[in-house]
């Protein structure tokens, strides 16, 4: 894309999920079921993306999907707890929803955008904008819920 800043097309790294390999996948092609170079599975399918304050505002503004944000930390229990039930929603929401996980210890800079001030919280965005939020963990039927509502 012409003129386009080059910190705005750093691409993201991706893991994949079913072989592992790396993925450098552009920011702008978040919305096209991006496949592994590898193996040829998909990358996302409803994956949770680990996003930082580096890559976070490039890939909302890149999504047309609304956007549910985790905002979690290592040595918050509650958020490990509800780690499986975010990546089970994921699934559930793939092709609906992006779910994206945002470390507030690593990303002090979203975490303050946003005034986290206890995690768990899921925020809710569409076109970028939030439009709701939700503190404490939730099982995966909340969390569907929770997007959908
Ligand atoms: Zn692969």
């Amino acid at each position: 894309m012409p003129g386009m800043n080059s910190s705005t097309t750093v691409p993201l790294q991706l893991p994949c999920p079913h072989c592992g390999a790396t993925n450098r996948l552009p920011v702008a092609r978040i919305d096209e079921a991006p496949v592994c170079g590898r193996c040829g599975q998909p990358l996302l399918a409803g994956q949770p993306l680990d996003l930082d304050d580096s890559n976070f505002d490039s890939v909302v503004a890149a999504t047309q999907l609304p956007v549910l944000v985790d905002f979690w930390a290592a040595w918050c229990g509650p958020c490990q707890a509800m780690a499986p039930a975010f990546k089970q929603a994921g699934q559930q929401l793939a092709g609906k929803a992006l779910l994206v996980k945002v470390n507030s210890d690593d990303s002090p800079r979203l975490a303050a955008r946003f005034g986290i001030r206890s995690i768990p919280t899921l925020v809710k965005l569409q076109a970028g904008q939030e439009v709701q939020r939700q503190s404490g963990a939730l099982p995966v039927a909340g969390i569907v819920r929770f997007m959908q509502g």
